[in-house]
């Protein structure tokens, strides 16, 4: 392989010149015939133009396009699955470095243990590891990158029995600033595989992941639709926090879209749409449902034994302009219920929803030092966001969903990273303890020290201020 071009002059032709014969994989610029879908992520308001978008076929591919990156002088984007709601994904003028044609899967079901490309989606890691009976825990979406959803935590729907994803990985290859693909685990720089747990995309680009699987095979769960009342939003997370480690839910308030199996007078009023999961047996499962199911007559009630794959149908990236804001909470009493739906009832934004997220379980029982997200004893996550159409609408949008974090704040300014929107809404100190945050950024000092990998939440090398976005 040839040195990386350092060409001041048009930087970008010479990089793209040279990218075209260095890499097995795709290049994709302006004149590409695909450039358009290339360019597009989950973020409509990241509607960037990289100067190319490159889709490694291999780890050396990485390594080339991160030479290339760091020796012209373009801003590199890391896309996994392209869901970062602040568009971290791509890149105006930059290289964007798509890993989503590495989807190799080794499953070994006897060790229990799956290496997997980074370029996998949620959906796509489910399916291969269920037809194992095995699963590891990914968040609740199917087209949701294993690597985004990775490095910043991940809360899925078998948290509470299995903890969140970095509980579950064991290793990763990572290319380096400087080039290098590590080998990084418990014996191979464990300060790395301490920071990518939780600490972002700081460190490094990972082409490879190795994840610890669980015996997951049918599970109870699905929707539960509940009527949006005061009293059964608290009930609700009341219960889900005394529930057993197998029973994880998530809840969102917001107006029922056009189900065909709710009565259609409900339809774009406020509802509770719940989804819980419990793994294990159906007696122990029905016996820690009842409750839930009898907060009220159910709208709908959708849960059943299902293969836990079943719950990730196949899905397009949607892509979306949306205000997004998070908070953790203590706890929801009735009256902070009834703000919440008081709010998603009355919105400026056409879709909007307030997801809440009760924790505990495997995730409470690790260290709070052990990886890089130090938030365990956390009680509720909440994800809000306010879908609008048209920059127009967005400065409405935003007073809205401040006013509801406002009305809900708990003196608790800390935030789960991979909820955190928009650059500048939370900073990225508030992600971290403060003890995490200085020794990310020592690592970060000495992995990254030219903060290369800053098109993220950006954690400053020690001493340095970090990037904005
Ligand atoms: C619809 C939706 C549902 C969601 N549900 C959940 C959920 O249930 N639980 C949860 O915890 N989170 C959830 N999230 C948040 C999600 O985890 C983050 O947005 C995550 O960053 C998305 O990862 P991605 O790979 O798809 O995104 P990308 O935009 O591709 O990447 C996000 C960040 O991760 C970095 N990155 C991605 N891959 C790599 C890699 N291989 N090496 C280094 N850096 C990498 C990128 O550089 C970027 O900074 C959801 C988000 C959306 C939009």
């Amino acid at each position: 392989m040839s040195a990386a071009p350092e060409s001041a002059a048009a930087p970008s032709i010479a990089v793209i010149e040279w990218l075209r014969e260095e890499i097995a994989g795709d290049v994709v610029t302006a004149d590409s015939a695909d450039y358009d879908t290339a360019r597009r992520v989950y973020s409509g308001t990241a509607d960037l133009r990289p100067v190319v978008v490159v889709r490694p076929a291999t780890a050396a591919d990485v390594q080339a396009v991160v030479g290339a990156a760091r020796d012209s002088g373009l801003e590199l984007a890391v896309r996994g699955g392209g869901h970062s709601a602040a568009g971290h994904g791509t890149t105006e003028g930059g290289i964007a470095l798509d890993l989503s044609a590495l989807k190799d899967i080794d499953i070994d079901p006897v060790a229990r243990v799956a290496r997997v490309g980074a370029g996998l989606t949620a959906g796509e890691f489910v399916r291969a590891a269920g037809k194992h009976g095995l699963a590891t825990g990914f968040g609740d979406t199917e087209s949701v990158g294993i690597g985004g959803i990775t490095v910043g935590g991940g809360l899925g729907l078998l948290s509470r029995k299995y903890g969140m994803t970095i509980d579950a990985l064991l290793g990763a290859e990572l290319v380096t600033a400087d080039g290098q693909l590590l080998t990084v685990d418990a014996e191979h720089h464990p300060d790395l595989f301490w920071a990518i747990r939780g600490g972002g995309s700081n460190f490094g680009v990972i082409t490879r992941f190795t994840f610890r699987l669980s015996p997951v095979d049918r599970v109870v769960g699905g929707l539960l639709v509940l009527p949006a009342e005061p009293a059964v939003l608290a009930g609700f997370l009341e219960l889900a926090g005394a529930a057993p480690d197998e029973l994880t839910t998530i809840v969102a308030v917001m107006p029922c879209p056009p189900l065909p199996f709710v009565p259609p007078q409900f339809h774009g009023q406020p509802v509770l749409l719940a989804q819980l999961v419990f793994v294990g047996d159906q007696g122990p499962a029905e016996e820690a449902l009842a409750p839930f199911r009898a907060l009220a007559e159910p709208l709908a009630d959708l849960i059943k034994a299902q293969p836990y794959p079943a719950l990730f149908p196949p899905e397009e990236m949607p892509r979306v302009t949306a205000v997004t804001r998070t908070q953790f909470l203590d706890s929801v009493d009735a009256s902070a219920a009834a703000t919440i739906i008081s709010a998603i009832a009355d919105s400026p934004a056409p879709m909007r929803l307030l997801q809440l997220r009760v924790l505990g379980g495997q995730i409470s029982r690790v260290a709070p030092d052990a990886t890089a997200f130090g938030f365990r004893d956390k009680k509720v996550v909440t994800y809000l966001g306010g879908f609008y159409a048209g920059e127009e609408n967005r400065a409405a949008t935003t007073a809205w969903a401040d006013e509801l974090v406002a009305a809900l704040d708990q003196g608790d300014s800390d935030a789960y990273a991979n909820f955190v929107g928009e650059p500048g809404q939370a900073e990225v100190g508030n992600c971290y303890p403060p003890a995490t945050l200085q020794r990310l950024g020592r690592i970060k000092q000495q992995y990254d020290p030219t903060n290369l990998f800053r098109r993220n939440h950006n954690i400053a090398p020690f001493d340095q201020e970090p990037a904005v976005g």
